[in-house]
């Protein structure tokens, strides 16, 4: 279960910017989680509860956006939508594109107390 090593380095993260704000609790968190990330929305959520405990997280309200991929094909420089990797271009059918969203997972905003 990596999603655990996940959760911890964002814990890292966020401990770090509220303490530059002086405060010692976060109150909510925002996460940009792509789609074609290797995170499993269901151990991501397990992961989290067990790695907020005792942390300056433990009471934040947390807020997920799962973000779709989004790839651009190499042949014909189509922009397209997929869930999956190995999608072929819907444009011209051709699999050879390159990703440019929805692989990351991003702390997109703190709030602090
Ligand atoms: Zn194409």
């Amino acid at each position: 279960m990596h999603e655990l090593s996940f959760v911890v380095r964002i814990i890292d993260i966020a401990e770090k910017e509220a303490r530059k704000a002086g405060s010692k609790s976060i109150s909510k968190i925002e996460l940009d989680i792509g789609k074609l990330s290797t995170i499993e929305p269901l151990a991501f959520d397990m992961a989290w509860k067990c790695g907020i405990k005792y942390s300056m997280l433990q009471d934040a309200e947390c807020v997920i956006n799962y973000i779709t991929g989004t790839a651009i094909c190499m042949d014909c420089e189509n922009k397209f939508e997929l869930s999956e990797y190995g999608t072929p271009c819907p444009n011209c059918g051709c699999y050879h594109s390159q990703i440019i969203e929805g692989k990351d997972l991003l702390v997109k905003s703190i709030s602090v107390n």
